[in-house]
Protein backbone atom coordinates (compact mmCIF):
# COMPACT_ATOMS: atom_id res chain seq x y z
CA UNK A 1 0.00 0.00 0.00
CA UNK A 2 1.41 3.54 -1.26
CA UNK A 3 2.34 6.24 1.74
CA UNK A 4 -0.83 8.41 0.33
CA UNK A 5 -3.26 5.59 0.58
CA UNK A 6 -2.02 4.97 4.43
CA UNK A 7 -2.08 8.74 5.11
CA UNK A 8 -5.67 8.74 3.77
CA UNK A 9 -6.70 5.75 5.46
CA UNK A 10 -5.66 7.66 8.46
CA UNK A 11 -7.42 10.57 7.85
CA UNK A 12 -10.80 8.51 7.27
CA UNK A 13 -9.89 7.11 10.51
CA UNK A 14 -9.80 10.43 12.20
CA UNK A 15 -13.31 11.57 10.58
CA UNK A 16 -14.41 8.51 11.91
CA UNK A 17 -13.26 9.30 15.29
CA UNK A 18 -14.75 12.58 15.22
CA UNK A 19 -17.79 12.30 13.77
CA UNK A 20 -18.58 9.25 16.95
CA UNK A 21 -17.68 11.28 19.28
CA UNK A 22 -20.12 13.81 18.15
CA UNK A 23 -22.59 10.91 17.79
CA UNK A 24 -21.39 9.40 21.88
CA UNK A 25 -22.95 13.47 22.90
CA UNK A 26 -26.46 12.06 22.60
CA UNK A 27 -28.36 9.15 23.84
CA UNK A 28 -29.86 8.38 20.90
CA UNK A 29 -27.16 8.16 18.82
CA UNK A 30 -24.57 7.13 20.99
CA UNK A 31 -24.71 3.48 19.47
CA UNK A 32 -23.67 4.19 16.14
CA UNK A 33 -21.34 6.84 17.68
CA UNK A 34 -19.60 3.50 19.40
CA UNK A 35 -19.66 1.62 15.90
CA UNK A 36 -18.46 4.30 14.00
CA UNK A 37 -15.18 4.54 16.23
CA UNK A 38 -14.74 1.09 16.28
CA UNK A 39 -14.68 0.67 12.49
CA UNK A 40 -12.32 3.54 12.12
CA UNK A 41 -9.67 1.84 15.23
CA UNK A 42 -9.92 -1.16 13.02
CA UNK A 43 -9.29 0.68 9.75
CA UNK A 44 -6.17 2.43 11.93
CA UNK A 45 -4.92 -0.87 13.07
CA UNK A 46 -4.86 -2.06 9.32
CA UNK A 47 -3.31 0.77 7.92
CA UNK A 48 -0.69 0.92 10.95
CA UNK A 49 0.43 -2.82 10.07
CA UNK A 50 0.65 -2.06 6.39
CA UNK A 51 2.44 1.07 6.68
CA UNK A 52 5.08 -1.03 8.77
CA UNK A 53 5.64 -3.10 6.53
CA UNK A 54 5.57 -6.38 8.15
CA UNK A 55 5.24 -10.21 6.60
CA UNK A 56 4.59 -11.99 9.97
CA UNK A 57 1.42 -11.68 10.96
CA UNK A 58 1.04 -14.76 13.12
CA UNK A 59 1.75 -13.51 16.41
CA UNK A 60 -0.30 -10.25 15.55
CA UNK A 61 -3.20 -11.94 14.59
CA UNK A 62 -2.92 -14.45 18.16
CA UNK A 63 -2.61 -10.56 20.08
CA UNK A 64 -5.98 -9.55 18.05
CA UNK A 65 -7.49 -13.00 19.20
CA UNK A 66 -6.82 -12.86 22.38
CA UNK A 67 -7.34 -9.18 22.85
CA UNK A 68 -10.69 -9.16 21.26
CA UNK A 69 -11.91 -12.35 23.47
CA UNK A 70 -11.01 -10.67 26.50
CA UNK A 71 -12.49 -7.28 25.34
CA UNK A 72 -15.72 -8.74 24.25
CA UNK A 73 -16.47 -11.02 27.09
CA UNK A 74 -15.53 -8.62 29.91
CA UNK A 75 -18.31 -5.76 28.23
CA UNK A 76 -20.57 -8.53 28.01
CA UNK A 77 -19.94 -9.71 31.36
CA UNK A 78 -19.48 -6.72 33.47
CA UNK A 79 -22.44 -5.34 35.60
CA UNK A 80 -23.86 -1.91 34.89
CA UNK A 81 -22.66 -0.55 38.38
CA UNK A 82 -19.28 -2.02 37.32
CA UNK A 83 -18.67 0.13 34.50
CA UNK A 84 -16.67 2.74 36.16
CA UNK A 85 -14.01 -0.17 37.22
CA UNK A 86 -13.64 -1.57 34.18
CA UNK A 87 -12.89 1.89 32.61
CA UNK A 88 -10.37 2.51 34.85
CA UNK A 89 -8.83 -0.53 34.14
CA UNK A 90 -8.84 0.04 30.32
CA UNK A 91 -7.15 3.09 30.79
CA UNK A 92 -4.53 1.48 33.03
CA UNK A 93 -3.69 -0.64 30.34
CA UNK A 94 -3.73 1.85 27.88
CA UNK A 95 -1.43 3.61 29.72
CA UNK A 96 0.98 0.36 29.91
CA UNK A 97 0.35 0.18 25.88
CA UNK A 98 1.64 3.57 25.64
CA UNK A 99 4.64 3.14 27.98
CA UNK A 100 6.02 -0.41 26.36
CA UNK A 101 5.35 1.67 22.73
CA UNK A 102 7.47 4.30 24.10
CA UNK A 103 10.33 1.74 25.16
CA UNK A 104 10.00 -0.07 22.08
CA UNK A 105 10.91 3.26 20.19
CA UNK A 106 14.18 3.21 22.13
CA UNK A 107 17.06 2.93 19.71
CA UNK A 108 15.26 4.41 16.61
CA UNK A 109 16.74 7.29 17.08
CA UNK A 110 19.37 9.77 19.34
CA UNK A 111 17.39 12.97 18.28
CA UNK A 112 16.39 14.79 21.28
CA UNK A 113 12.85 15.66 20.22
CA UNK A 114 12.68 11.46 20.09
CA UNK A 115 14.09 10.91 23.42
CA UNK A 116 11.79 13.54 25.26
CA UNK A 117 8.56 12.18 23.75
CA UNK A 118 10.05 8.28 25.20
CA UNK A 119 10.19 9.87 28.48
CA UNK A 120 6.84 11.37 28.10
CA UNK A 121 4.88 8.09 26.98
CA UNK A 122 6.74 6.24 29.63
CA UNK A 123 5.98 9.13 32.35
CA UNK A 124 2.61 9.16 31.66
CA UNK A 125 1.67 5.82 30.59
CA UNK A 126 3.40 4.18 33.70
CA UNK A 127 1.75 6.58 36.14
CA UNK A 128 -1.86 6.25 34.59
CA UNK A 129 -1.42 2.38 34.72
CA UNK A 130 -0.27 1.88 38.31
CA UNK A 131 -2.96 5.30 39.55
CA UNK A 132 -6.06 3.61 37.13
CA UNK A 133 -4.97 0.31 39.11
CA UNK A 134 -5.26 2.09 42.27
CA UNK A 135 -8.82 3.55 41.29
CA UNK A 136 -10.16 0.47 40.18
CA UNK A 137 -8.95 -1.31 43.56
CA UNK A 138 -10.68 1.67 45.50
CA UNK A 139 -14.07 1.27 43.66
CA UNK A 140 -14.51 -2.24 43.82
CA UNK A 141 -13.69 -1.29 47.28
CA UNK A 142 -10.57 -4.16 46.94
CA UNK A 143 -8.83 -1.58 49.24
CA UNK A 144 -10.19 1.32 51.31
CA UNK A 145 -12.07 3.97 49.28
CA UNK A 146 -11.21 6.36 51.62
CA UNK A 147 -8.29 9.26 50.73
CA UNK A 148 -4.90 8.06 52.40
CA UNK A 149 -3.39 10.78 54.03
CA UNK A 150 -0.13 11.22 56.20
CA UNK A 151 2.04 13.55 57.25
CA UNK A 152 4.81 14.91 54.87
CA UNK A 153 3.28 13.39 52.11
CA UNK A 154 3.76 16.27 50.35
CA UNK A 155 7.37 16.17 51.08
CA UNK A 156 7.67 12.80 49.81
CA UNK A 157 5.57 13.49 46.76
CA UNK A 158 7.75 16.38 45.72
CA UNK A 159 11.10 14.48 45.90
CA UNK A 160 9.45 12.10 43.85
CA UNK A 161 8.52 14.53 41.03
CA UNK A 162 12.51 15.72 41.32
CA UNK A 163 13.66 12.39 41.11
CA UNK A 164 11.57 12.02 37.61
CA UNK A 165 13.07 15.07 36.33
CA UNK A 166 16.94 14.21 36.85
CA UNK A 167 15.85 10.55 35.62
CA UNK A 168 14.12 11.71 32.79
CA UNK A 169 17.34 14.60 31.79
CA UNK A 170 19.84 11.45 32.62
CA UNK A 171 18.13 9.38 30.11
CA UNK A 172 18.09 11.91 27.35
CA UNK A 173 21.74 12.46 27.93
CA UNK A 174 22.40 8.99 28.06
CA UNK A 175 20.10 6.98 26.36
CA UNK A 176 22.90 4.07 25.76
CA UNK A 177 22.63 3.97 29.81
CA UNK A 178 19.61 1.94 30.37
CA UNK A 179 19.65 1.88 33.80
CA UNK A 180 17.80 6.00 33.92
CA UNK A 181 15.22 4.36 31.66
CA UNK A 182 14.40 1.55 34.32
CA UNK A 183 14.58 4.00 37.31
CA UNK A 184 12.06 6.20 34.97
CA UNK A 185 9.80 3.54 34.60
CA UNK A 186 9.71 2.44 38.35
CA UNK A 187 9.75 6.17 39.51
CA UNK A 188 6.53 6.81 37.00
CA UNK A 189 5.07 3.49 38.32
CA UNK A 190 5.51 5.11 41.65
CA UNK A 191 3.95 7.86 41.64
CA UNK A 192 0.72 7.14 40.11
CA UNK A 193 0.29 4.95 43.16
CA UNK A 194 1.06 8.13 45.24
CA UNK A 195 -0.80 10.66 43.56
CA UNK A 196 -4.35 8.31 43.61
CA UNK A 197 -4.11 7.46 46.83
CA UNK A 198 -4.99 10.82 48.60
CA UNK A 199 -8.16 10.76 46.67
CA UNK A 200 -10.63 9.32 48.03
CA UNK A 201 -14.80 8.97 48.12
CA UNK A 202 -17.16 10.81 45.70
CA UNK A 203 -14.46 12.44 43.76
CA UNK A 204 -13.36 9.09 42.24
CA UNK A 205 -15.15 9.18 39.10
CA UNK A 206 -13.05 12.99 38.87
CA UNK A 207 -9.70 10.55 39.17
CA UNK A 208 -10.85 8.15 36.83
CA UNK A 209 -11.80 10.71 34.04
CA UNK A 210 -8.73 12.15 34.36
CA UNK A 211 -6.49 9.22 34.22
CA UNK A 212 -8.68 8.68 30.98
CA UNK A 213 -6.81 12.20 29.77
CA UNK A 214 -3.82 10.88 30.69
CA UNK A 215 -4.07 7.42 28.74
CA UNK A 216 -4.66 9.85 25.60
CA UNK A 217 -1.32 11.85 26.24
CA UNK A 218 0.51 9.02 26.77
CA UNK A 219 -0.80 7.45 23.69
CA UNK A 220 0.14 10.55 22.16
CA UNK A 221 3.80 10.81 23.30
CA UNK A 222 4.19 7.07 21.91
CA UNK A 223 2.62 8.51 18.60
CA UNK A 224 5.07 11.19 18.70
CA UNK A 225 7.56 8.31 19.76
CA UNK A 226 6.96 6.24 16.38
CA UNK A 227 6.15 8.89 14.36
CA UNK A 228 2.73 7.00 13.91
CA UNK A 229 0.03 10.35 12.87
CA UNK A 230 -3.39 8.01 13.60
CA UNK A 231 -2.24 7.57 17.14
CA UNK A 232 -0.63 11.03 17.83
CA UNK A 233 -4.79 12.02 16.27
CA UNK A 234 -6.17 9.36 18.80
CA UNK A 235 -4.47 10.22 22.03
CA UNK A 236 -5.09 14.00 21.64
CA UNK A 237 -8.75 12.85 21.06
CA UNK A 238 -9.01 11.11 24.49
CA UNK A 239 -6.87 13.74 26.32
CA UNK A 240 -9.18 16.35 25.52
CA UNK A 241 -12.61 14.59 25.80
CA UNK A 242 -11.09 13.39 28.92
CA UNK A 243 -10.01 16.69 30.56
CA UNK A 244 -13.59 18.08 29.63
CA UNK A 245 -15.57 15.09 30.62
CA UNK A 246 -13.56 16.38 33.96
CA UNK A 247 -14.15 19.54 34.36
CA UNK A 248 -17.45 18.73 33.78
CA UNK A 249 -17.52 16.46 36.55
CA UNK A 250 -15.86 18.71 38.66
CA UNK A 251 -18.26 22.03 38.19
CA UNK A 252 -21.14 19.70 38.64
CA UNK A 253 -19.42 18.80 42.13
CA UNK A 254 -18.72 22.58 42.41
CA UNK A 255 -14.87 21.35 43.40
CA UNK A 256 -12.14 22.97 41.30
CA UNK A 257 -9.52 20.15 39.52
CA UNK A 258 -6.43 20.71 42.34
CA UNK A 259 -8.90 20.49 45.15
CA UNK A 260 -9.97 17.31 44.07
CA UNK A 261 -6.40 15.83 43.42
CA UNK A 262 -4.78 17.44 46.49
CA UNK A 263 -7.35 18.05 49.49
CA UNK A 264 -8.08 14.62 50.30
CA UNK A 265 -12.00 14.02 50.25
CA UNK A 266 -13.62 13.43 53.55
CA UNK A 267 -10.12 13.13 54.93
CA UNK A 268 -10.82 16.78 57.09
CA UNK A 269 -12.71 16.08 60.19
CA UNK A 270 -16.20 17.89 59.95
CA UNK A 271 -18.36 18.56 62.90
CA UNK A 272 -21.27 15.92 62.79
CA UNK A 273 -24.16 17.35 61.51
CA UNK A 274 -26.91 17.88 63.72
CA UNK A 275 -29.88 16.83 61.92
CA UNK A 276 -33.35 18.32 63.36
CA UNK A 277 -36.90 16.89 62.39
CA UNK A 278 -38.06 12.80 62.57
CA UNK A 279 -37.75 9.91 59.86
CA UNK A 280 -41.33 9.32 59.08
CA UNK A 281 -41.80 6.17 56.94
CA UNK A 282 -44.99 5.67 54.94
CA UNK A 283 -46.64 2.35 53.45
CA UNK A 284 -47.31 2.04 49.28
CA UNK A 285 -51.00 2.22 50.08
CA UNK A 286 -50.62 5.45 51.34
CA UNK A 287 -47.97 6.94 49.23
CA UNK A 288 -50.62 5.39 46.07
CA UNK A 289 -53.18 8.10 47.39
CA UNK A 290 -51.24 10.94 47.40
CA UNK A 291 -49.58 9.70 43.95
CA UNK A 292 -53.14 9.70 42.51
CA UNK A 293 -53.83 13.11 43.54
CA UNK A 294 -50.77 14.34 42.02
CA UNK A 295 -51.22 16.64 38.41
CA UNK A 296 -46.87 17.00 38.36
CA UNK A 297 -44.30 14.62 39.49
CA UNK A 298 -41.07 14.72 39.28
CA UNK A 299 -38.73 11.22 39.34
CA UNK A 300 -35.23 11.70 40.86
CA UNK A 301 -32.71 8.41 40.21
CA UNK A 302 -29.91 7.70 41.42
CA UNK A 303 -27.05 4.66 42.29
CA UNK A 304 -30.02 2.77 43.74
CA UNK A 305 -32.73 2.59 40.90
CA UNK A 306 -29.35 0.78 39.07
CA UNK A 307 -28.70 -1.73 41.88
CA UNK A 308 -32.43 -2.54 41.90
CA UNK A 309 -32.89 -2.66 38.14
CA UNK A 310 -35.92 -0.52 38.72
CA UNK A 311 -35.92 1.58 35.46
CA UNK A 312 -38.76 -0.85 33.38
CA UNK A 313 -40.58 -0.61 36.33
CA UNK A 314 -40.53 3.05 36.79
CA UNK A 315 -41.44 3.62 32.99
CA UNK A 316 -44.39 1.72 33.74
CA UNK A 317 -45.05 3.58 36.66
CA UNK A 318 -44.40 7.37 34.71
CA UNK A 319 -47.22 6.00 31.78
CA UNK A 320 -49.68 5.20 34.66
CA UNK A 321 -49.26 8.97 36.23
CA UNK A 322 -49.49 10.11 32.71
CA UNK A 323 -52.70 8.02 32.22
CA UNK A 324 -53.49 9.43 35.67
CA UNK A 325 -53.48 13.09 34.14
CA UNK A 326 -50.32 13.72 36.09
CA UNK A 327 -47.18 15.76 34.16
CA UNK A 328 -44.16 13.45 35.12
CA UNK A 329 -40.36 14.65 34.05
CA UNK A 330 -37.03 13.32 35.44
CA UNK A 331 -34.46 15.03 36.91
CA UNK A 332 -31.00 14.14 35.87
CA UNK A 333 -27.66 14.99 38.55
CA UNK A 334 -24.26 14.91 36.13
CA UNK A 335 -22.98 12.67 38.79
CA UNK A 336 -25.95 10.16 39.67
CA UNK A 337 -24.98 6.49 39.68
CA UNK A 338 -21.71 5.35 39.37
CA UNK A 339 -20.36 7.08 35.80
CA UNK A 340 -21.57 9.94 33.55
CA UNK A 341 -24.79 9.36 31.92
CA UNK A 342 -25.24 6.00 34.13
CA UNK A 343 -29.11 7.16 34.94
CA UNK A 344 -29.83 7.99 30.85
CA UNK A 345 -28.27 4.96 29.89
CA UNK A 346 -30.71 3.03 32.26
CA UNK A 347 -33.96 4.85 31.20
CA UNK A 348 -33.03 5.09 27.72
CA UNK A 349 -32.91 0.68 27.97
CA UNK A 350 -36.36 1.38 29.25
CA UNK A 351 -37.54 3.85 26.37
CA UNK A 352 -38.45 6.52 28.32
CA UNK A 353 -38.37 9.16 25.87
CA UNK A 354 -35.64 11.78 26.18
CA UNK A 355 -37.20 15.05 26.20
CA UNK A 356 -38.84 13.64 29.46
CA UNK A 357 -34.84 13.78 30.85
CA UNK A 358 -34.49 17.60 32.59
CA UNK A 359 -30.55 17.97 33.22
CA UNK A 360 -30.62 19.61 36.98
CA UNK A 361 -30.54 23.34 36.37
CA UNK A 362 -33.84 22.93 34.26
CA UNK A 363 -35.53 20.75 37.13
CA UNK A 364 -34.39 22.44 39.99
CA UNK A 365 -36.32 26.11 38.83
CA UNK A 366 -39.93 23.80 38.62
CA UNK A 367 -39.40 22.13 41.67
CA UNK A 368 -41.68 24.34 43.56
CA UNK A 369 -44.52 23.87 41.61
CA UNK A 370 -43.82 19.50 41.95
CA UNK A 371 -46.98 18.14 43.94
CA UNK A 372 -44.58 15.24 44.22
CA UNK A 373 -40.82 14.35 43.76
CA UNK A 374 -40.22 10.75 43.94
CA UNK A 375 -35.98 9.56 44.70
CA UNK A 376 -35.37 6.19 43.68
CA UNK A 377 -32.09 5.42 45.39
CA UNK A 378 -30.41 8.51 44.91
CA UNK A 379 -29.24 9.95 48.06
CA UNK A 380 -25.78 12.34 48.00
CA UNK A 381 -26.84 14.32 44.60
CA UNK A 382 -30.69 15.15 46.72
CA UNK A 383 -28.51 16.15 49.50
CA UNK A 384 -29.59 19.60 51.03
CA UNK A 385 -26.77 19.58 53.28
CA UNK A 386 -24.72 20.49 50.14
CA UNK A 387 -26.79 23.99 50.52
CA UNK A 388 -27.16 24.28 54.26
CA UNK A 389 -24.39 22.83 56.03
CA UNK A 390 -20.78 24.27 55.93
CA UNK A 391 -19.20 21.97 57.31
CA UNK A 392 -20.21 19.23 54.96
CA UNK A 393 -17.72 17.52 52.67
CA UNK A 394 -19.99 18.07 50.08
CA UNK A 395 -21.08 21.71 50.80
CA UNK A 396 -21.32 24.10 47.44
CA UNK A 397 -21.65 21.05 45.17
CA UNK A 398 -24.77 21.49 42.98
CA UNK A 399 -27.78 19.00 43.93
CA UNK A 400 -31.16 18.93 42.45
CA UNK A 401 -33.89 20.42 45.39
CA UNK A 402 -36.16 17.93 45.47
CA UNK A 403 -37.72 19.82 49.19
CA UNK A 404 -38.81 22.14 47.34
CA UNK A 405 -41.80 20.32 46.21
CA UNK A 406 -44.51 20.00 48.20
CA UNK A 407 -43.95 16.16 49.05
CA UNK A 408 -40.72 14.18 48.74
CA UNK A 409 -40.85 10.43 48.27
CA UNK A 410 -37.45 8.46 49.18
CA UNK A 411 -37.57 5.00 48.10
CA UNK A 412 -34.30 3.36 49.78
CA UNK A 413 -34.10 -0.30 51.71
CA UNK A 414 -32.55 1.36 55.01
CA UNK A 415 -30.97 4.78 56.57
CA UNK A 416 -27.69 4.18 54.96
CA UNK A 417 -25.65 6.59 53.37
CA UNK A 418 -24.29 7.09 49.48
CA UNK A 419 -21.47 6.98 48.33
CA UNK A 420 -20.08 9.89 50.07
CA UNK A 421 -20.88 8.45 53.47
CA UNK A 422 -22.22 11.09 54.61
CA UNK A 423 -26.10 11.59 56.31
CA UNK A 424 -28.84 13.22 54.42
CA UNK A 425 -30.97 15.91 56.27
CA UNK A 426 -33.62 15.29 53.74
CA UNK A 427 -35.06 12.35 54.97
CA UNK A 428 -35.84 14.29 58.23
CA UNK A 429 -37.49 16.77 56.39
CA UNK A 430 -40.81 17.59 57.09
CA UNK A 431 -42.38 16.88 53.93
CA UNK A 432 -40.49 13.93 53.23
CA UNK A 433 -41.89 10.14 53.42
CA UNK A 434 -39.47 7.27 53.49
CA UNK A 435 -40.97 4.44 51.48
CA UNK A 436 -38.33 1.57 52.51
CA UNK A 437 -37.81 -1.72 50.54
CA UNK A 438 -36.06 -2.05 47.25
CA UNK A 439 -36.55 0.58 44.78
CA UNK A 440 -38.43 -2.22 42.14
CA UNK A 441 -40.64 -3.58 44.83
CA UNK A 442 -41.40 -0.67 45.98
CA UNK A 443 -42.46 0.53 42.46
CA UNK A 444 -43.96 -2.67 41.65
CA UNK A 445 -46.18 -2.28 44.87
CA UNK A 446 -47.17 1.37 43.69
CA UNK A 447 -48.21 -0.29 39.99
CA UNK A 448 -50.54 -3.13 41.20
CA UNK A 449 -51.99 0.10 43.45
CA UNK A 450 -53.08 1.52 40.66
CA UNK A 451 -53.91 -1.39 38.33
P1 LIG B 1 -25.70 7.40 46.31
O1 LIG B 1 -24.55 6.49 46.19
O2 LIG B 1 -25.51 8.69 47.02
O3 LIG B 1 -26.92 6.67 47.04
C1 LIG B 1 -27.49 5.52 46.52
C2 LIG B 1 -28.59 5.08 47.47
O4 LIG B 1 -29.27 4.03 46.83
C3 LIG B 1 -28.05 4.56 48.79
O5 LIG B 1 -28.29 5.48 49.82
C4 LIG B 1 -28.80 3.23 48.98
O6 LIG B 1 -29.48 3.25 50.23
C5 LIG B 1 -29.80 3.20 47.83
N1 LIG B 1 -29.99 1.86 47.29
C6 LIG B 1 -29.06 0.95 47.01
N2 LIG B 1 -29.63 -0.16 46.53
C7 LIG B 1 -30.96 0.05 46.52
C8 LIG B 1 -32.08 -0.73 46.13
N3 LIG B 1 -31.94 -1.98 45.68
N4 LIG B 1 -33.31 -0.19 46.25
C9 LIG B 1 -33.45 1.06 46.74
N5 LIG B 1 -32.42 1.85 47.11
C10 LIG B 1 -31.19 1.34 47.00
O7 LIG B 1 -26.25 7.63 44.82
P2 LIG B 1 -26.49 8.97 44.00
O8 LIG B 1 -26.85 8.51 42.63
O9 LIG B 1 -27.40 9.89 44.73
O10 LIG B 1 -25.09 9.68 43.98
C11 LIG B 1 -24.01 9.17 43.27
C12 LIG B 1 -22.76 9.23 44.11
O11 LIG B 1 -21.77 8.43 43.51
C13 LIG B 1 -22.20 10.62 44.25
O12 LIG B 1 -21.57 10.79 45.50
C14 LIG B 1 -21.17 10.65 43.13
O13 LIG B 1 -20.16 11.62 43.33
C15 LIG B 1 -20.63 9.25 43.20
N6 LIG B 1 -20.07 8.69 41.98
C16 LIG B 1 -20.57 9.09 40.77
C17 LIG B 1 -20.07 8.59 39.61
C18 LIG B 1 -20.60 9.10 38.31
O14 LIG B 1 -19.82 9.30 37.39
N7 LIG B 1 -21.91 9.25 38.18
C19 LIG B 1 -19.01 7.54 39.62
C20 LIG B 1 -18.61 7.10 40.96
C21 LIG B 1 -19.13 7.70 42.08
P3 LIG B 1 -29.89 1.86 50.95
O15 LIG B 1 -28.63 1.08 51.09
O16 LIG B 1 -30.46 2.31 52.26
O17 LIG B 1 -30.90 1.20 50.08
Amino acid sequence: MSGLAIQMAYVVAAALFIFGLKLLGSPASARRGNLLSAVGMLLAVVAALLDQGIVEYQWILLGFAVGGVIGAAAARLVQMTSMPEMVALFNGFGGMASLLVGAAALGTSTATFTLVTIVLSILIGGLTFTGSLVAWGKLSEKIGSGAIMFSGQKIVNSLIVLAILASAVMFCLQPENLNWLFLLIALSLLFGVMAVIPIGGADMPVVISLLNSYSGLAACAAGFAVNNNILIVAGALVGAAGIILTQIMCKAMNRSLSNVLFSGFGSVKTTATVIEGEIKPISSDDAFYVLEAATNVAIIPGYGMAVAQAQHAVKELCELLENNGAEVNFGIHPVAGRMPGHMNVLLAEADVPYDQLLEMDDINPRMENVDVAIVIGANDVVNPAAREVESSPIYGMPVIDVASARTVFVLKRSMASGFAGIENPLFYKDNTRMLFGDAKETINALIREFS
